[in-house]
C-alpha cells in the first residue's frame, strides 16, 4: 500500500534499525509490560514492541494507516496482543482504553503536539511508570539542561529526564529539517506533591508567575502576578527568606526543591 506522508500530521517514518533498537533498549521492557505507543504509522516501532511487551495499544490518527496496521498485524489483532484505537491522542481517555494501573509510554511522536502529549501524560490520573519519546533534539536539551525553564520544571515534578541519543534527521524518511533525541523520562509519580502537601495547580501558577518577565527577578514576578492569601512584597520577602532564596535571583535559577519551598512556606 502506498501511503503519501501528511507534513500536517507530523509523518516523519523512522527508517533505521539500529535507532529503533536503542528507543526499545532504551524502555527497557520487560514480558509483562503493557505499552502505550502514539502515532503507530507503519508500525516499524509497533513491531519491535509487539517482540518484547505482553500487550500493545496504539493510536493513530490517520485512517489510512489504520487500514494499513490491521492488515500489517492481522494475527497479533486476532490474538488481541495489539489493540489498534483510531483517534487523536490528546482526545483520548487513557483510563477508558488501558485497564492496568502500571504501562510505559514509547513512541515517535509527531512534533507538533510535543508539549500537550508531556502535558497528558505527565499529569494523567493513570500516568505511566517510564515514557520513551523520539522528541525534537532541542525539546529534549531544553528539558534537561540548565538553566530550567516551564518546560524543563513542569517535566522534574513528575519524574526524572534523561537525554539518551541524539538521532540526526537522516533516519526519518521524509527526511525532517530538524535533528531529534531519544527522551527517557523515568520513575514518573505524583510524589513530590503527595510528600510536601502542595496543589498541582497552586505549583504551575507559581512557576508560570515565577517566569512570567524573563528578565526580571522573582520577586518582581511574583509581586505582580501571583495569588497569595495576604499579598504585599513584604510578605513575599519573608517567604523568599524562610526558603533560603536570594531576593536577587531570576525565575530560571531556581531549583525544583526552591520551587516547592516556596510554596510549602506559603501559609
Ligand atoms: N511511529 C512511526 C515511526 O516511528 O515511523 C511514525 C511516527 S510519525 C513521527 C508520527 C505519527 O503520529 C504518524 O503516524 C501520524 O499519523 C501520527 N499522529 C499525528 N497526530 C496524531 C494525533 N494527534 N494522535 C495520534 N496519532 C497522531
Amino acid at each position: 500500500m502506498n501511503i503519501k506522508p501528511k507534513k500536517s500530521l507530523g509523518q516523519n517514518f523512522l527508517k533505521t534499525k539500529e535507532i529503533l533498537d536503542i528507543v526499545i533498549q532504551t524502555a527497557n521492557i520487560k514480558d509483562k509490560d503493557i505499552v502505550l505507543e502514539i502515532g503507530p504509522g507503519k508500525g516499524a516501532l509497533t513491531e519491535k514492541l509487539l517482540e518484547k511487551a505482553k500487550e500493545v495499544i496504539v493510536v493513530e490518527k490517520d485512517n489510512r494507516l489504520i487500514e494499513f496496521l490491521n492488515e500489517k498485524f492481522e494475527s497479533d489483532v486476532k490474538t488481541k496482543k495489539l489493540k489498534i484505537i483510531e483517534g487523536d491522542i490528546l482526545d483520548i481517555d487513557i483510563c477508558e482504553v488501558l485497564d492496568t494501573l502500571q504501562y510505559k509510554v514509547v513512541a515517535n511522536i509527531p512534533y507538533y503536539i510535543t508539549g500537550q502529549i508531556i502535558k497528558k501524560f505527565l499529569s494523567e490520573e493513570k500516568q505511566p511508570s517510564d515514557i520513551v519519546l523520539m522528541v525534537q533534539k532541542e525539546v529534549a536539551e531544553r528539558i534537561v539542561d540548565k538553566p530550567e525553564s516551564i518546560l524543563s520544571l513542569s517535566v522534574k515534578v513528575y519524574g526524572t529526564p534523561k537525554y539518551i541519543k541524539t538521532v540526526k534527521a537522516k533516519h526519518f524518511s521524509p527526511q525532517p529539517k530538524v535533528d531529534s533525541a531519544i527522551l527517557l523520562i523515568k520513575n514518573i509519580s505524583k510524589n513530590v506533591f503527595i510528600e510536601n502537601n502542595i496543589k498541582e495547580n497552586d505549583f504551575f501558577d507559581l512557576v508560570k508567575a515565577g517566569f512570567s518577565h524573563k528578565r526580571k527577578y522573582l520577586l518582581n514576578n511574583l509581586e505582580t502576578n501571583w495569588i497569595l492569601m495576604n499579598k504585599n512584597k513584604e510578605k513575599l520577602k519573608d517567604i523568599l527568606e524562610k526558603s533560603d532564596i536570594s531576593l536577587k535571583i531570576r525565575a530560571e535559577n531556581l531549583s525544583l526543591e526552591d520551587w516547592i519551598n516556596i510554596l510549602k512556606h506559603n501559609f
